[in-house]
């Protein structure tokens, strides 16, 4: 009898499933809010210039706005767009009622200015959560508009082990986007929380006291398996695309070793069909929350 070759004991925390039910979910919310308010919830997204991975997103964003119920606004912008029209669009869209949510896709091309641009938005409307101010609204406890991936991330966690409490959890990667607000999010539940990044003396063992390890640092399988707790929780947000072999394009891994991990640990996000799906599912959720928010409606429950 052959031995298995991948030894796979670890359950694999579906995200892909979770996130159509979360979007299955939203979406059941939205005629509520078209009831009460008289109109849909908008998304309006910015892509400047024409990066091909960026439209695709773009793209799906804009197709899964509009299978959620609400109005999706794309506007796409020439790579040489100068600053202050992008910053008066942004300013056009602060002020235009149909939208409850603006997306700026990121990176921009070289030459426009990031943080300006993003100090521009409404921070009502700001759904990546990028604004300083709700940056601070998440770390003083009020209610912030959370950057979508590591929101994901958390409520991949809590359905997985309810209390989070008292755990020790390692994230790895110290981004504005990703890294510090999965930090604070954690802090939140309570959990102790290490920030590990480029810096950090003896990586490994720091890794090695988690019960709970977040990884967003964009190194492909970074992460080993003899670098994680057994039974440790690991949520890997990780998105790298391997050099192609021959023909065939590159695989897509996460920043952790999941073949050699899985035997390790007690569950993990697989990549591609982890993190990702519920980036998306979250921005709906924000756009949303934006829309009762500006209505001085009650939060909805998702
Ligand atoms: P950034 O490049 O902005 O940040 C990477 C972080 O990783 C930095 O804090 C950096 O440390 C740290 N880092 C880099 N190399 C090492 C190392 N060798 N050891 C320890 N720490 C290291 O990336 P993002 O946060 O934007 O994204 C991280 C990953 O998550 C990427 O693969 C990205 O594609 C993916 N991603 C996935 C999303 C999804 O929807 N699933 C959404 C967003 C991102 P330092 O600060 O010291 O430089």
């Amino acid at each position: 009898m052959n031995a298995p070759s991948t030894p796979s004991s670890a359950h694999i925390i579906d995200g892909k499933a979770f996130a159509l039910k979360l979007r299955e979910n939203i979406a059941a919310k939205v005629p509520e809010f078209i009831t009460a308010s008289g109109r849909k919830p908008g998304l309006a997204v910015i892509l400047v210039g024409d990066d091909p991975a960026s439209k695709v997103y773009v793209g799906s964003k804009g197709k899964a706005t509009i299978a959620a119920g609400m109005n999706s606004f794309e506007y796409l912008l020439p790579a040489d767009v100068p600053q202050e029209d992008l910053i008066a669009l942004v300013k056009t869209l602060n002020d235009d009622d149909a939208v409850d949510g603006i997306l700026v896709q990121l990176p921009l091309p070289d030459g426009l200015n990031e943080q300006e641009v993003i100090a521009a938005l409404d921070p009502d409307k700001d759904v990546d959560g990028l604004h300083v101010m709700n940056a601070g609204r998440l770390v003083s406890g009020q209610k912030a508009m959370v950057p979508c991936t590591p929101l994901g991330c958390q409520i991949l966690l809590k359905d997985y082990l309810g209390d989070l409490s008292g755990l020790n959890a390692v994230v790895l990667g110290r981004s504005i986007l990703v890294g510090k607000p999965m930090a604070q999010l954690l802090l939140n539940e309570n959990c102790t929380v290490t920030m590990a990044h480029s810096r950090t003396k003896d990586l490994p063992d720091v890794v090695r006291a988690a019960d709970i390890v977040v990884a967003a640092v964009g190194r492909p399988e970074m992460v080993k398996a003899d670098w994680l707790k057994p039974g440790a929780i690991v949520i890997d947000v990780g998105i790298n695309r391997l050099a192609p072999v021959g023909d065939a394009k590159g695989r897509l891994v996460g920043d952790v070793d999941t073949h050699n991990a899985m035997a390790h640990v007690k569950a993990i996000t697989p990549v591609p069909g982890g993190v990702g799906p519920m980036t998306i599912a979250c921005l709906l959720r924000n756009t949303l929350l934006a829309a009762h928010r500006r209505n001085s409606m009650d939060d909805p429950e998702i």
